[in-house]
């Protein structure tokens, strides 16, 4: 038998309903919209990905609007007759495809990975590296309204077995955000941490004088404080004591943690596969991190369980995490698109050990909440 050959590509766009409304700096999501990939090879077999955009355009990287025509027209026809097994042969014919297209491309290659690791009856993260943890921490990410008034979900989440929580900061003033940490803090009473996440949303001396309110015990991190493109100001708040400062929009591709390395800013950096443009890319962006002594967030995008789990499997498969994950997406989610979602315990979420992704789309809930195609039309 010769090398297996990807014979079709395709894309749906799916709209799935939040438990509840989940606030950013300058999004308010209740609907989230994921495109889901399928990449099919000639002996039938298929593999899954998924592009996310949390509440839409607002974050930078692209829409599920954008990642679907991107994948539609140029990258799943530039993917027809690559061998699946070839994982940086794929990455690396993506990547001069569409070079800016990383949301894109993180969710083809994560679709490629699935049917590799499904052709060979494993894993995905075995073709990663392996397995160095089974199950990763979980930061509870707190609704708007629980942070202005703790309550229920801060009891329910610690219950849960949570040990961080997360912050959403930036949407009002600076010091109602102080305002606002300080009565979390209060309800937590030392019983789990806290990351604060304004998005970018401040300016470097607004930035600097939050973080001089918050150098308290029980804030661990500061998130992305200044905007993505201020690597300078980045590297001046960093290593200044508590709480630690991470990078997220201001890092992407292993180019970016290069330069951010070599500037130490952020003392920890959050990895996302749809900020690096897919599993590969983030194990770089990851390399570049240990070689400059920086601690690893495991990130998200708020994805349903396939992107999850594909997480989960470069998560667990990296050399280490030492400051956990986010990955609240399926906690979050109303209705999922797989048969059995991401499983939970004790505040951790478990790698899958299933093949391939170790998740298996549902047909009937991809279908049933696949957006209608829209089409322009004279006359209607
Ligand atoms: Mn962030």
């Amino acid at each position: 038998m010769g090398p297996l050959s990807i014979r079709e590509v395709s894309t749906t766009i799916v709209d799935l309903p939040l438990r509840r409304r989940h606030t950013f700096s300058t999004a308010r999501v209740e609907l989230q919209s994921y495109v889901i990939v399928r990449v099919r090879s000639d002996d039938g077999q298929e593999g899954v990905g998924e592009g996310a955009a949390p509440g839409g355009a607002w974050w930078g990287t692209a829409t599920v609007e954008s990642i679907a025509a991107v994948i539609d027209r140029y990258l799943g026809p530039a993917l027809l007759g690559s061998d699946p097994l070839a994982l940086e042969e794929v990455d690396a014919l993506l990547r001069r495809t569409a070079p800016a297209e990383r949301s894109a491309r993180a969710a083809l290659n994560m679709a490629v990975l699935d049917l590799a690791a499904r052709s060979l009856g494993i894993p995905a993260h075995q073709l990663l590296g392996g397995r160095r943890r089974s199950a990763v921490p979980v930061a509870w990410a707190l609704s708007a309204d629980e942070a202005d008034a703790p309550g229920d979900e801060v009891d329910e989440r610690l219950g849960a077995g949570h040990r961080r929580f997360k912050l959403k900061a930036g949407a009002g003033s600076p010091a109602h955000d102080v305002a606002r940490v300080l009565g979390v803090l209060e309800a937590l009473d030392g019983r789990a941490d806290l990351i604060i996440d304004p998005n970018g949303a401040w300016d470097e001396l607004t930035a600097r004088e939050v973080l001089r309110e918050l150098s308290r015990p029980g804030v661990a991190l500061m998130e992305q404080p200044v905007p993505g493109w201020n690597h300078q100001a980045l590297a001046r708040l960093t290593g200044q004591g508590t709480p630690a400062i991470m990078a997220d929009e201001a890092l992407h591709t292993p180019h970016d943690a290069a330069a951010l390395g070599g500037l130490r800013a952020g003392d920890v950096w959050s990895l996302k596969p749809q900020k690096s443009g897919g599993a590969l890319a983030l194990r770089r962006v990851a390399a570049v991190a240990g070689a400059c002594g920086v601690r690893l967030y495991g990130g998200t995008m708020l994805e349903t369980s396939i992107g999850t789990a594909a997480s989960l499997h470069m998560f667990c498969s990296l050399p280490t995490l030492a400051e956990g994950c986010e990955l609240v997406g399926p906690l979050l989610l109303a209705e999922d698109v797989v048969r059995a979602p991401v499983e939970y315990r004790d505040g951790n979420a478990l790698l899958p050990e299933a093949v391939g992704l170790g998740v298996e789309l549902d047909e009937d809930r991809l279908a049933s909440f696949a957006r209608p195609t829209t089409m322009a039309q004279v006359g209607a």
